[in-house]
């Protein structure tokens, strides 16, 4: 609680979640309960990164809990047009992603059905890793579809973001930058964010 008022108060404008479920991959984090306490501290929106196997059965879990984005894996278990479909009804902003071993076009079928795409610059699963190049390439070609098809597509990037690669991110077309470590180890986090 004490963390997301420092980043409300850093100047942070959304809270990226990551949940992650020892399956999908090998570590654990939080779950809608802990979504749900902390949903009482702020008004910012929740970005909540799921990283686990069969979202479809969590969808209304972390709905419920406040999220106001929920981002699943592109090769996690299930139907994923199914749970981008149902997030959408929940009143939940869908979202897809894939890790930095996955090609881009393996989101092209699901393009059209969400409002953020999350390119992973690190494999999913732990923090504190750092930056791999291929994002950049892929945020290019996302950027290239949001141009011509969805111009509010948020186009978010995750993993070893600082000031240095996030600037690169950025000028690649990145819209949101979800950034850990970077600001959290950061003597000044308002100035890092900033
Ligand atoms: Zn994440």
């Amino acid at each position: 609680g004490e963390e997301v008022k420092r980043i409300e108060s850093a100047g942070a404008d959304w809270v990226h979640l990551d949940v992650m479920d020892g399956i999908f991959v090998p570590n654990i984090t939080i779950g809608p309960v802990v979504i749900s306490s902390v949903r009482k501290l702020t008004k910012m929106p929740f970005d909540v990164h799921l990283m686990i196997q069969r979202p479809m059965k969590y969808v209304k879990m972390f709905a419920d809990a406040g999220s106001d984005m929920l981002t699943i894996h592109v090769d996690a278990d299930g139907d994923v047009k199914e749970t981008l479909k149902a997030i959408r009804d929940c009143g939940v902003r869908p979202g897809i992603t894939l890790n930095p071993g996955i090609p881009v076009e393996k989101l092209d079928p699901y393009l059209d059905m969400v409002d953020l795409v999350l390119i992973m610059t690190v494999d999913a699963g732990f923090g504190g890793q750092s930056f791999k190049d291929v994002g950049l390439s892929k945020i290019a070609r996302v950027k290239e579809y949001a141009e011509s098809h969805n111009p509010k597509l948020e186009i978010s990037v995750d993993g070893g973001i600082n000031r240095d690669t996030g600037k690169r991110c950025v000028d690649a077309g990145a819209t949101v930058l979800a950034a850990g470590s970077s600001l959290f180890g950061a003597a000044d986090m308002k100035k890092e964010i900033a």
